[in-house]
């Protein structure tokens, strides 16, 4: 028997009883490197960036990996040797990105919040541009360039106002968001930013949200966007691409979203429609390259049987898996070895002190202690958003390739956590 037990993770399917991603037994890898560990399939990143490419085959387009998702090293690694350029919301991304092995020119840099500082570090790496989103950082902007002697590449992040139909804390192209410039006052905001000494307008930029399951708001995006670029350039400011930032959503449990090459047929159908076909097109997917790639692995610690609830008590928390508790989100939840034994429901649970932490509710498993389970879809915003709350080092991390399994970040232990921390005299 094989089947792949989630669409979109090719790669992890069960062979006998047995749970694999590629062709590593989960188990084995679970017993070598000890739980709670993320494991990341590399087959299963590079075919999410195929479906990308297939889409904007023939097109000068170029995908932006957003590395928010998922910024280890190793995994920037993969996305660079494919091509990949990368959009930074940081400081310490650009590092982690050039690291990696990025040129500048293949970095894009987004974030309401930038420092000067970081935009000195940012001019210096010559990066392709900034995804500037208030007038007053175009302003900041601009003084830090003429400072350094060069005129900053920049792209305005619109905001269309279009509602992405996703968790309101991952919805960010609405009117009331903190992200972008309104749509009615994008205009003025590039008269004044090609009037700036410091700056070179280079392009237009929106990202609508997260976990996007419909293609409808996308193409009310573009629109809306695309509006923009006509009266911009009628205003005698020439765009040289057009970025549709990321979102493109996954499947946790149930969701049906689009796969990434027909979600761009459709869009570059209307692009071609309207006559922009031609353009420079980029997007900063995240979620939709590395979500499904990776899962976490766990070890049932206790079984605690309640009036009202089952509790199985697991050795990962809210600190390696923060999406259950930050939005209520949805992971599913398999054993690495699969059993006939009947099934009882259970609240799964961390170890943290907090009601909040908990993995999954009111969830079927036939689970004993020492068993070890697999929290699928764990290879986006959980290691990147991981914490040490209580004190718990985070997981280590391991990539699999094929039957090769390389450590890529080990596990942190007790004086990793304390090594910036002073005792009093
Ligand atoms: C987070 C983010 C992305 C990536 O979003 P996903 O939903 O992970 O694809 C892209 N662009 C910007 C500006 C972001 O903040």
């Amino acid at each position: 028997m094989s089947a792949t037990i989630l669409p979109g993770a090719p790669h992890l399917q069960y062979r006998g009883d047995a749970l694999y991603l590629e062709d590593v037994r989960l188990a084995d890898l679970a017993r070598e490197h000890g739980t709670p560990l993320f494991a990341y399939s590399r087959a299963s990143m590079l075919s999410a960036l195929a479906a990308y490419q297939r889409g904007f085959a023939g097109r000068n387009a170029k995908v932006c990996y957003a590395l928010k998702a998922n910024s280890a090293l190793a995994v920037l690694q993969v996305f660079a040797r494919a091509g990949c350029g990368f959009d930074i919301v940081s400081g310490g991304e650009l590092e982690r990105v050039l690291a990696a092995g990025a040129r500048g020119s293949d970095i894009i840099f987004s974030g309401v919040g930038k420092t000067r500082r970081e935009m000195r570090r940012a001019l210096e790496a010559g990066i392709h541009c900034f995804n500037v989103e208030s007038e007053p950082e175009l302003e900041v902007l601009s003084g830090v360039a003429m400072e350094t002697g060069t005129r900053a590449p920049v792209s305005l992040r619109v905001n269309p106002d279009v509602n992405p139909l996703t968790h309101p804390y991952i919805s960010t192209g609405l009117k009331g968001s903190k992200f972008g410039i309104a749509h009615k006052e994008a205009l003025r905001a590039y008269q004044r930013a090609a009037a700036l000494p410091g700056l070179r307008v280079v392009g237009i930029d929106c990202h609508i949200g997260s976990q996007i399951t419909q293609v409808s708001p996308y193409l009310d995006a573009l629109d809306r966007v695309l509006d923009l670029v006509t009266a911009i350039e009628a205003a005698g400011i020439p765009l040289q691409h057009i970025d549709f930032g990321g979102g493109l959503g996954i499947v946790y449990n149930a969701e049906q979203p689009p796969a990434a090459d027909a979600l761009w047929q459709r869009l570059l159908a209307r692009l071609d429609a309207r006559g922009f076909g031609e353009r420079q097109l980029m997007i900063e997917p995240g979620r939709s390259l590395v979500g499904n790639a990776g899962v976490c692995l766990t070890e049932v610690l206790y079984l605690k049987p309640g009036e009202q609830k089952n509790f199985c008590v697991i050795d990962a928390a809210m600190n390696d898996l923060p999406r259950p508790a930050m939005y209520e989100a949805f992971h599913q939840i398999v054993p690495l070895q699969a059993t006939t034994a009947k099934p009882v429901t259970y609240d799964v649970v961390g170890p943290v002190c907090e009601s909040g932490d908990w993995i999954g509710r009111d969830r079927k498993l036939a689970a004993q202690p020492g068993d070890l389970l697999a929290v699928l879809s764990a290879g986006a915003y959980c290691m990147s958003m991981a914490s040490n709350y209580n004190t718990r080092g985070r997981a280590a991390e391991v990539l699999v390739d094929g039957a090769t399994v390389h450590l890529i970040r080990e596990r942190e232990d007790f004086a990793d956590q304390v090594r910036k921390e002073k005792l009093l005299p």
